[in-house]
This record gives structure tokens, sequence and C-alpha cells, in this order.
């Protein structure tokens, strides 16, 4: 919904909006926000607040550091769980330099810029349906997390054995009070892991659909003396978080994915835009699995991807084509997991697919076949590459790729590989438990 300032004025008043909160995205996907009380309305609605640049992770840039919230009036929503203190309003904002111009760094932006890319192409949304995975752990008496599990749960099942359910039934009525349209919410396949699925959206909106989704999440379990917590792969031996992208791209006339009369019921753009998936896959994955344990979630018999194929029927690939024709026609993407940058992803998703079509590019055969079956000479001579099995071969792979890289340009490309080169060098460093238990009385 699109709101005047007036509506806002008014609805701050009839609501006992006490304070508002300024929402951005950092570059490692954190939410960042400033909040001011309600008397300072009138500065927020005129893009006159300020922050300090500086001290925000991939921003830096002394010299540029005082920076001004520019807040996107379609995002204004009330934060359900108000106190005495009144209610709680925010605005999700873009990050623009003290004269004006959009800051090259907000992830926020740049996915805007993509967007706009894509509409110079003649296509009107990129519409993205996510399906967030995450786990509940118990706190300590010191509210802090534990890696306790708080059922012993499993996919589709039913309450008693879901103890997490009255928490995820709770985040989802919070969900639907702020406007989210909640398709599927279940038990996922591990112990104290959940899903919950939400209705598509066009990009910057399902961007931001994501961060909201987090913060609830995370807001409504500790209400429930639970951590939730979206870190890919949180226990050894279980399956892992991912957050599944499904995408379809729409032009005026309708889901350029579906044609009548294509093979399976898919156009050609849709082949293109999947083989541009495909062509850029490597370099994506250091955006979509940007921490170094995304990659202990990547590997055999845990339900995520590892190699890159795609199917329509087998469940397993990198890429799905799920069976919904006609203006459901969609890719689903199964390698994202839900610590990746949101902005950051459908960005480099949605160039990659583009470059794609704009080459006109063809993908492999389809394999239908079980992939992990298959012996490495067997993936050879069926053109089926790894993706890559760290964050450092990932780093490399984006290095190596013009286009993924343009689609988040020269500003946030340096900062993530500043950031990202620095994580996986602390952790290179690191001598862990499993090292000493295998190595220490051998040798
Ligand atoms: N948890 C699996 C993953 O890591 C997905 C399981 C599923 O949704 N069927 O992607
Ligand atoms: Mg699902
Ligand atoms: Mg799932
Ligand atoms: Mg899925």
């Amino acid at each position: 919904k699109v709101f005047t300032a007036d509506e806002i004025r008014q609805s701050v008043q009839e609501e006992n909006v006490q304070f508002l909160r300024l929402m951005f995205t950092d570059i490692n996907g954190m939410i960042k926000n400033v909040e001011v009380p309600v008397s300072q309305l009138e500065k927020v609605l005129s893009n006159k607040v300020t922050m300090d640049g500086s001290s925000i992770d991939g921003f830096v840039r002394i010299e540029e550091s005082d920076m001004l919230l520019y807040p996107d009036l379609s995002t204004y929503l009330i934060f359900p769980w108000g106190n005495d203190h009144g209610r709680v309003a925010r605005f999700i904002c873009s990050v623009h330099l003290s004269d004006g111009t959009p800051f090259a760094g907000d992830p926020r932006n740049n996915l805007i810029r993509q967007v706009d890319i894509m509409k110079q192409s003649g296509y009107t949304s990129f519409n993205i349906g996510p399906e967030p995975e995450f786990f509940l752990f118990k706190l300590d008496e010191n509210g802090q997390p534990t890696t306790k599990l708080n059922d012993k749960g499993s996919y589709f099942d039913f309450a008693p054995l879901d103890l997490g359910e009255n928490c995820r039934r709770d985040i989802v009525l919070e969900l639907e009070k702020m406007g989210f349209e909640v398709e599927a919410s279940h038990h996922e396949v591990a112990p104290g892991q959940h899903e919950i699925d939400f209705k598509y959206a066009d990009a910057l909106e399902a961007a931001d659909n994501i961060q909201t989704f987090k913060l609830v999440v995370k807001t409504i379990a500790r209400k429930h003396g639970l951590y939730a917590t979206f870190m890919p792969k949180p226990l050894h031996g279980i399956n892992g978080s991912g957050m599944h992208i499904n995408m379809s791209l729409f032009n005026q006339q309708g889901n350029v994915f579906y044609d009548e009369d294509g093979e399976e019921k898919l156009s050609d753009t849709a082949m293109h835009f999947l083989a541009g998936l495909l062509t850029h896959a490597r370099a994506l994955t250091a955006i979509n699995n940007p921490i170094v344990n995304s990659y202990k979630r990547l590997v055999p018999g845990f339900e995520a991807p590892v190699y890159i194929a795609w199917s329509g029927h087998n469940r397993s690939p990198l890429i799905r084509v799920p069976s919904a024709r006609g203006l459901s026609t969609r890719l689903e993407l199964r390698s994202v997991d839900p610590a990746a940058n949101p902005y950051l992803a459908i960005a480099a998703i949605l160039a990659a697919g583009l470059d794609g079509v704009r080459e006109g590019l063809q993908p492999e055969e389809a394999v239908d076949r079980n992939i992990y079956r298959m012996r490495p000479s067997e993936r050879k001579e069926n053109h089926i590459q790894d993706l890559p099995s760290t964050l450092h071969n990932a780093l490399k792979a984006l290095e190596d790729d013009d286009v993924v890289i343009a689609s988040m340009g020269d500003h946030l490309f340096q900062s993530f590989m500043d950031s990202k080169s620095m994580e996986w060098m602390a952790y290179r460093q690191q001598v862990g438990d499993w090292e000493r238990d295998q190595y220490l009385e051998l040798y």
C-alpha cells in the first residue's frame, strides 16, 4: 500500500505511535535501525534524519560518513507488540549521501537499480516467493541461546511431538497482523526446525519482507522462551536451514515463463533464464551462501544441493521447476540459505537470469536421476559441475564472474570481498575439536 505523508501523520496520532524506527540493511544482511521519538516525524518525512555511516559494516568511507535515511513510505508499519511507552512504527529506508544521491553501498539501493535495469528490458516485475527455514532452540536461565532443541518433531508432524507448534502459530498470527499472507507453515525434517512460506511479492518488497520476517520470528520466539536462528547449519548430522527462492518474471501480458505451446509449457525465456542461473551458479553461491557455515549445509545427504543441475520432477537438484503452470509457472532455486542478504541475493539472481535471456543461453538437459548416486565420471559425462564447497572457492568464482559482480556494483563488490576474505582468513586459522579428536593421538 502506498501511504501519503498526511495519512502517516494521521495514523501516528490515531494509533498512539510514540517511536519511529528507521530500518536499513548492511552488507551482511543485518538489520540496522535508528529510532527517533515521534516529535521528529516531520524530519523523518522530509528525509532529514542523519546517521553515521562509518560505523556500519560495508559502508565505511569516513569522508562520506554523514548519511541520510530516506523512508520508503509504502513500508510504514506499526509493530503489533506495543508497550506502556506507546507503539512503535517502522519505515524501511534507503541510504543517501548528504548531497541527496543514493548511496551505492546500500544493498537496497542496489536492488532498486537492478530492478530498473530489468524494467528497461520490458519486464514489469520479478516475483519472489521465499521458503525460509529456521531452528528453535531453548534459552537458558540468563536468556542466552543454547543448542538444546525444544522438540522431537519431524516433517509435517502434529502436536504433541511438535512443541514448537504454539510458537510457530503465534509467529504466523503476528505476521498476519502485519499484513503478511502466510501460505504454509510446517515442521521441517529436522527436530526443532520449521518453515513458514509467505506469498510472493515483487523483488524489492520480497527482500523487505524477508527482513521483517526474521525480526518477527526472533521477537516472538523469545516470548516463548526460545531462540530462533537462521544459521544455515546449526547442528551436525541433521538437515540445515535453506531459504529456497521461487521466482517468476512478468511483463504487461503476464508470466513470461509460461508458454501454452512450449515444451513442458515452459517458454524460451524461462529456459534462457534457467540457463543464466546455471551458468552463473558458482559465483551466485558466494552471495546466496555467504558465511563459512553455509558450506556445511551444501553437502550430500541433507536435501541441500551440491551439484549444478536442474529438474522438472526430482527435488534434489539446484533448480527445480515446480509443477504449477499458468500464472504460477516458476523456477525454484534451492541453494539459497537464510544467511544471505536478501537484497544482494535477489539482485544477483535477477542479473544472472537476465544475462541468460539476453545471451539466449540454453541449459544442459534436465537430470531426473539421483545425481548423488552417480559416479564422478558419470557426472562429468553429463556435464554436471559441483557447487563451490567452501566460502573460499565461492569467492574465487565470484571474482571471475563479471555479470554477478556487475549485479552488486563496485562499491558493494569491494566491501563484500574485503569482509568475506577476512571471515575466511579468520576461519582457516582455527583448529577445532574435530581435528584434535581425529589426529592428536594418531600422529
Ligand atoms: N532443509 C533443506 C535445505 O537445506 C530443505 C528441505 C525441504 O524443504 N524439503 O535446503
Ligand atoms: Mg518448502
Ligand atoms: Mg523446506
Ligand atoms: Mg522448496
